[in-house]
């Protein structure tokens, strides 16, 4: 079992997980910063928020992607990654925020559901498994933290309904990773198979319509029920696009196709 300082180690100095120990935090419309978080920032947004929050606004995933987002160079070289779109004045909003808070308050980004924590997932654990870890973060701006309410990760994981969002982020993150590994390699930016995977990560109606013009699901063995399922809903479509994508892009073995 690991002790506490080989956790520490995997950290740069002063970056201490939580583990078990409490931390005192609350957010709610008395606090007297209540939406200061919510202009001037920075906004990364995953694949699973794009599906949330289109379905939630009744949009298609495309226009949501040209209304709402910005497509920006981040930390993958070969990969865009995407941020929310602020309005464009002094004030910078987040064009979610309305007069009385979050409108989009039940399908927030996951991480506005995740502040005041940030997590870190480590891979490369001996026994193959990963493991998480959160830490505390601070803004001098924000009040929560002289609020009284004591919160464990496991308790602020499930108030804030973050448990599915981890899921489908880690598979994202998997994703990520297979595409800083170029994968792309001999087509260039904004080659064919670049195309693709930016279709599926990030533009799931688009993909919805692929699939159907491309017979794809017949071309893989898939039981009933996993076929129902992405014919139904939009995370079984995008848990088959990551399968696809690793499947066409890394040669892994995540489907098989039919004879
Ligand atoms: S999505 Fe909601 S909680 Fe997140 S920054 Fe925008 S208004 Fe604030
Ligand atoms: S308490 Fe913190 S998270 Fe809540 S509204 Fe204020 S600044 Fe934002």
């Amino acid at each position: 079992m690991q002790n506490k300082s080989d956790i520490e180690k995997k950290f740069p100095e002063g970056m201490v997980p939580l583990g078990n120990s409490t931390f005192r935090f609350a957010c709610h419309p008395k606090v007297p910063c209540y939406t200061r978080c919510c202009r001037k920032l920075d906004l990364y947004i995953y694949p699973y928020d794009i599906i949330q929050l289109k379905n939630r606004l009744g949009m298609n995933s495309e226009d949501f992607l040209n209304q709402y987002v910005e497509v920006v160079r981040g930390s993958n070289p070969y990969f865009p990654t995407l941020m929310l779109k602020m309005t464009e004045n002094e004030e910078r909003l987040c064009p979610f925020l309305s007069n009385t808070g979050c409108s989009v308050y039940e399908e927030r980004p996951s991480a506005c559901r995740t502040y005041p924590l940030e997590r870190a997932v480590d891979r490369s654990t001996r026994r193959g498994r990963t493991e998480e870890y959160y830490f505390l973060t601070r803004h001098d701006y924000c009040l929560g933290h002289q609020e009284n309410t004591a919160w464990t990760v496991k308790e602020w994981i499930r108030d804030q309904k973050l448990y599915y969002y981890n899921v489908m982020d880690d598979l994202w993150a998997e994703m990520d990773t297979i595409f800083a590994g170029n994968p792309f390699a001999g087509e260039g930016a904004a080659g064919p198979k670049q195309i693709l995977s930016f279709m599926v990560c990030y533009n799931i109606d688009r993909f919805r319509q692929y699939v159907g013009d491309h017979n794809l699901l017949n071309k893989f063995r898939l039981d009933k029920a996993r076929r129902r399922q992405i014919e139904k809903d939009d995370e079984s479509l995008l848990r088959f696009g990551y399968d696809w994508l690793k499947y066409l892009l890394a040669g892994m073995p995540t489907l098989v196709q039919k004879k």
